[in-house]
């Protein structure tokens, strides 16, 4: 019988570089990790495709969506829907491909009660100000957003005893390397003849 996919959630607060982590994860050949591209109502910013960075959607779209259980999990974070199709990740799982999630935390402990057997990593910021200092730098959000996604942030940390592996972002190399040797060895705990 072929294995099924494993299912990673890497989580974390805002502005910890998740995305960036995941970027270098993606150029790891030897991990062939597919992405899951969530829906979200907020708007895109400068560079962001549709289809590629997210699926952006109106409320409206969104709530149909949320109506007609086509969301593995969804999250209300700083004002907007964000959510991942639950259709892709069973479909590629089933698959024997493992499936990478990139999400925040109330959206990952969901997952964690559908698919308990998913593998969580949470990306901890060196420090809370090295985090604002991060989300600040990218130049991506007004004072009143950095303030929000800031006292999210805090209570996101908070939740890190929930996940199965913790992984400082001190530097995206490291945090990565990191990543990489959990995943390898989740697929030699999970395979057997
Ligand atoms: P951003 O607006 O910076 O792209 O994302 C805001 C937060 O939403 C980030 O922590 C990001 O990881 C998270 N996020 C992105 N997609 C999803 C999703 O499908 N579900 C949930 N719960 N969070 C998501």
């Amino acid at each position: 019988m072929k294995e099924k996919g494993i299912l990673i959630v890497l989580s974390g607060p805002s502005g910890v570089g998740k995305g960036t982590v995941r970027k270098a994860l993606f150029s790891e050949e030897e991990l062939s990790l597919q992405y899951s591209i969530s829906a979200t109502t907020r708007k895109p910013r400068e560079g962001e495709v549709h289809g590629v960075d997210y699926l952006f959607k109106e409320r409206v779209e969104f709530e149909e969506m949320i109506k007609n259980d086509q969301l593995l999990e969804w999250a209300e974070y700083v004002g907007n829907y964000y959510g991942t199709p639950v259709e892709y990740v069973q479909k590629t799982l089933d698959e024997g491909k493992d499936v990478f999630l990139e999400i925040e935390v109330q959206g990952a402990m969901q997952v964690k009660k559908a698919f308990p057997e998913g593998l969580f990593i949470f990306l901890a910021p060196p420090s809370l100000s090295e985090l604002r200092n991060r989300i600040v730098t990218r130049g991506t959000e007004s004072e009143d957003l950095i303030h929000n996604r800031l006292t999210a942030a805090k209570e996101e940390i908070e939740m890190m005893d929930s996940y199965d592996y913790v992984v400082e972002n001190d530097k995206v190399e490291h945090a990565c390397d990191k990543i990489k040797a959990i995943v390898t060895a989740e697929h030699c705990k999970r395979s057997r003849v």
